[in-house]
């Protein structure tokens, strides 16, 4: 285990296989498709590049399986120096996402979990002590998400998307809460143990998930940016980098990572929110997630 790692992902890695097709087939129907590519994708692993090329030393904590597919979803990660060693090798297939795209772009996607799914409480455990700040999100197991806030020595990222069920407890200590405006308003009715979503607007769910009990919210809003929202301050909107968005897969990923990246080295949360708002601007403007994160930060 190296030192000095500043940031610790536990997640899912995926690979995209996209298939581009004039019109999307019905069910029972085939189609011939145009091209295919294979990318590497999940959560974890994005968010884990984008903490790295952030310039925080990064570990990523996950599963793949042992198949042709396991080298690809870790290329670009080794390739950026991404902290792999503990990435479990499963008898379950890597996870892929099965994405068909049509010429208007638009898209329908399945995900196989597949070995992401075994990444729970009793493998969390076996990876060890995990340093850092320590970023999470919803593609593992509940009982995964759970046990590695329990292991994290310092402060708990947790970008709860897809939203999942968790205790109230964990979902409180996280700080922050990382979430897009969809995915507040969904934890909000679970801290609210409501039948019916909120119809508040982001500043009012930002209070609300604060009068809960957690420390911090960050909501992010696409190019609208995002709201920062702590215990004992005014509830701040950052702005957007006000850019011309050819494709924002990974966007949220790539904010996320940025802004655990900036928090350990520092940074306060306003300040690291505003950082990983133009990290992520710099993404949208290319294609694809991973592909599309900023190799270098001169132009940050
Ligand atoms: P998600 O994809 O998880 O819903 P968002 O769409 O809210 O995430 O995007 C995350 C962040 O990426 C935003 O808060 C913003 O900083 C940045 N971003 C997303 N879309 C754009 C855009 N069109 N222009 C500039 N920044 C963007």
């Amino acid at each position: 285990m190296q030192q000095d790692i500043q940031v610790t992902i536990v997640g899912s890695s995926n690979v995209d296989i996209t298939a581009l097709m004039r019109r999307l087939p019905g069910p029972g129907e085939t189609v011939l498709a145009d091209s295919y590519q294979l990318s590497p994708g999940g959560k974890g692993a994005n968010q884990a590049l984008a903490a790295q090329l952030a310039g925080a030393a990064t570990e990523f904590i996950g599963a793949v399986g042992r198949d042709s597919h396991a080298p690809i979803a870790l290329a670009q990660l080794e390739e950026a120096r991404v902290s792999t060693g503990r990435v479990a090798r499963s008898e379950q297939p890597t996870g892929v996402a099965i994405i068909q795209v049509d010429a208007a772009a638009e898209n329908s996607i399945a995900v196989v979990s597949g070995a992401n799914a075994t990444v729970d409480a009793e493998a969390v455990a076996a990876a060890g002590p995990l340093q850092g700040i320590v970023v999470l999100q919803g593609e593992i197991p509940a009982s995964g998400i759970t046990a590695a806030m329990d292991a994290a020595a310092g402060r708990v990222v947790l970008n709860l998307a897809p939203v999942i069920e968790l205790d109230h407890a964990h979902l409180l200590a996280a700080n922050p809460l990382v979430v897009n405006e969809h995915e507040a308003a969904l934890i909000l009715q679970q801290l609210d143990s409501s039948d019916e979503p909120t119809s508040d607007a982001e500043p009012a769910i930002a209070a609300r998930l604060l009068e809960h009990g957690l420390a911090s919210v960050v909501i992010t809003l696409g190019a609208k940016g995002c709201l920062v929202a702590e215990q004992g301050a005014p509830i701040q909107q950052l702005p957007a980098v006000n850019v011309e968005a050819v494709d924002t897969t990974g966007a949220g990923d790539a904010f996320t990572g940025a802004l655990a990246a900036r928090l350990a080295q520092g940074d306060t949360l306003a300040q690291a929110a505003d950082f990983a708002g133009r990290f992520a601007a710099l993404t949208v403007q290319g294609h694809g997630a991973q592909s599309s994160y900023p190799r270098s930060l001169a132009n940050l």
